[in-house]
């Protein structure tokens, strides 16, 4: 089917960026002002998410604007006004109150980029539950082993994935009360133990109204990506939406009228804080995708749907830039304003690809799960320094810091030195547990500030830099060497489309650097290409940072949220345990 197109004409009037005066805006920020001049208040009282992001644009002028604009696998497409989308959440928080569910139980989502999957999550927390999205494409351990731990007490699923994901560990999970079953088709019998969420939506009243919510009640718990061991639960609470607000208005510059694609799959954090809430709450248009990646396809939804905003991970940036650039070249992406990454160091190399095959640079923000939200970027309004994360959001203020013996850390205020990077802790997205971890969440924190365990540098026009994750750091005849920095690197080389490098324990010099790499479609590996590369590499970083081995490989493993896991890398390596993989691609 042909859609029609969200937006007429393109937007050649120059959109003035929200943020213009970085430094005055820093200086002057106030959470408590932003917090009044942005966001309602929930009626009934407190502050509840779904009703800044959905209900007060439905009740207001706003309730014809499209909110979700969803577009299945197979070509089919659904529009969902702020008025409807209010409604059918409502109909789901009335699902809910109907089964006896109660403000702080858990509720589950395991459907993949379907429509049903954003009623549900709105309407889990107007009812105050804690919202929980899966990735769908878990298997059924690391579902079952979330349910567990999450203490599930409703899951909301599909019954294809509910017969072949969840049926045979729905017994061990003892918590799990409800089962909801979307869209069952009509006739079909649907498995013992379940309910059709359609039937229940029916019936359910149109009228709901969100009680009074404390802004410290949980509301989301996220899972991070297991890049570096077990997922951690992390657990936010109803403020965190003033971030995500005002980071939507920051650092994706977010206006009234923009069409907004975020990529990520709610699984995980990206795709809830930003597919749903941040873009909801500032009244755009979000634009949906049901299918996976493919390049033809990402670049014609860029184009019929005139997308405007557009917010990816650096290994869909790379896989774009695999497809080559002839392919952009069909499409009009003109009304692209602004193009935002995060999950992952960004390599200079895909910023300039953007610049020269997109028309624009590439921004790169930094984040966590734990985060809750952007807080460190490269703003519209502001000079892109290709490969640094960016500048501190106004209202968060971060540092590079040493931890001195006996726990208290040292502030580094000289610039271009690395250590750890840290946020002063309180800003309204920060995450207030790690679920069943009490001590690790202590850990995180030395006096006022949160430890992110990242590396990172700041120079002295106050861009951070990002060196690498703690745990990833290889230490190489005394140098500390990042392997974001070595990959970049190879990056730039023609041949190379994906690199992942670690350090492989060495009796001399500690660790060696050993670089792993995955090549364009049409290249061969060989002996020729490996000297060519490891000279390449030693030209640009020096004999002590580049690499004294490479490995040429079919692709390099990720995650499902696209980031390279270099411990699996060095687990197969060494011929180690492997670790959790749970949240490992597939084919990787
Ligand atoms: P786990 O904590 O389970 O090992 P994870 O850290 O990958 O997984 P997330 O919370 O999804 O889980 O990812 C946050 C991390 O991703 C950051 O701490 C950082 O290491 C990396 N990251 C995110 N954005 C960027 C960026 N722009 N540049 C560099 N690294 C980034
Ligand atoms: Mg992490």
């Amino acid at each position: 089917m042909a859609l029609q197109s969200i937006q007429k004409g393109r937007a050649s009037t120059p959109v003035e960026p929200n943020l213009i005066d970085y430094d005055g805006t820093c200086s002057s920020f106030s959470w408590e002002r932003a917090q009044k001049e942005e966001l309602d208040g929930l009626p009934a009282g407190g502050l509840n998410i779904a009703h800044e992001a959905v209900d007060r644009h439905a009740a207001s002028l706003r309730a014809e604007h499209l909110a979700i604009r969803w577009l299945g696998r197979k070509g089919s497409s659904r529009d969902l006004t702020y008025g409807e989308l209010s409604q059918l959440s409502n109909r789901f928080a009335n699902v809910l109150r109907e089964l006896g569910v109660r403000e702080g139980d858990r509720v589950f989502i395991l459907t993949g980029r379907i429509p049903e999957l954003y009623v549900a999550a709105l309407g889990t927390l107007k009812m105050r539950c804690v919202l929980c999205p899966l990735f769908s494409a878990f298997g059924p351990e690391p579902i079952q082993a979330r349910l567990s731990r999450g203490e599930a007490t409703v899951l909301v699923t599909t019954p294809a994935l509910y017969r072949k994901k969840v049926e045979a560990i729905r017994s061990q999970v003892s918590s799990l009360r409800h089962v909801l079953l979307v869209a069952p088709q009509s006739g079909e019998p649907i498995p013992e133990g379940t309910m059709n969420l359609g039937s229940l939506m029916e019936a359910a009243r149109v009228a709901y109204t969100i009680p009074l919510t404390d802004p410290e009640a949980p509301a989301l718990l996220h899972f991070t990506s297991g890049t570096t061991g077990l997922p951690k639960g992390a657990v936010h609470v109803h403020q965190a939406v003033l971030a995500h607000h005002v980071t939507g208005r920051f650092a994706l510059d977010l206006h009234p009228d923009d069409v907004f694609w975020c990529t990520a799959d709610p699984g995980w954090v990206t795709g809830t804080s930003y597919g749903i809430i941040s873009p909801l709450s500032n009244g755009v248009t979000c634009i949906v995708d049901e299918a996976e990646f493919d390049a033809e396809r990402w670049y014609s939804i860029l184009q019929d749907q005139g997308v405007t905003v557009w917010y990816t991970a650096p290994t869909a940036v790379r896989m774009l830039m695999r497809a080559g650039p002839e392919l952009p070249k069909r499409f009009d992406l003109s009304r692209l304003r602004l193009i935002a990454s995060v999950g992952e160091p960004l390599n200079p190399e895909a910023v300039v690809w953007g610049q020269e095959v997109l028309g624009l640079p590439i921004h790169d923000n930094w984040w966590q799960t734990e985060t809750g939200g952007i807080m460190i970027a490269n703003y519209a309004s502001m000079e892109i320094r290709p490969g640094s994360m960016g500048r501190p959001l106004p209202g968060v203020e971060a540092a590079v810091v040493r931890s001195e013996e006996g726990g208290s850390l040292e502030v580094i205020e000289e610039p271009d030195v690395q250590g750890e990077l840290a946020l002063r802790s309180g800003w309204p997205s920060m995450f207030r547990a790690y679920l069943h971890d009490e001590e690790r969440y202590r850990k995180c924190f030395a006096g006022d500030w949160y430890l992110t365990g990242d590396l990172a540098r700041r120079d002295a026009d106050g861009y951070f830099w990002f060196v690498g994750r703690a745990d990833d750091v290889i230490k190489s005849a005394g140098h500390l060497v990042g392997p974001f920095e070595v990959e970049s690197a190879l990056m730039e080389h023609p041949a190379v489309a994906e690199v992942g490098v670690i350090g492989k324990p060495d009796a001399v010099v500690g660790e060696v650097v050993k670089a792993f790499i995955a090549l364009k479609p049409g290249q061969q590996p060989g002996e020729d290409l490996r000297l060519e590369l490891l000279g390449f590499a030693r030209k640009r970083l020096g004999a002590a940072v580049a690499p004294k081995e490479i490995d040429f490989v079919k692709s390099v493993p990720k995650n499902r949220a696209g980031k390279i896991m270099r411990r699996l890398l060095k687990a197969r390596e060494l011929g180690l345990p492997e670790g959790d993989t749970s949240t490992l691609e597939d084919d990787a």
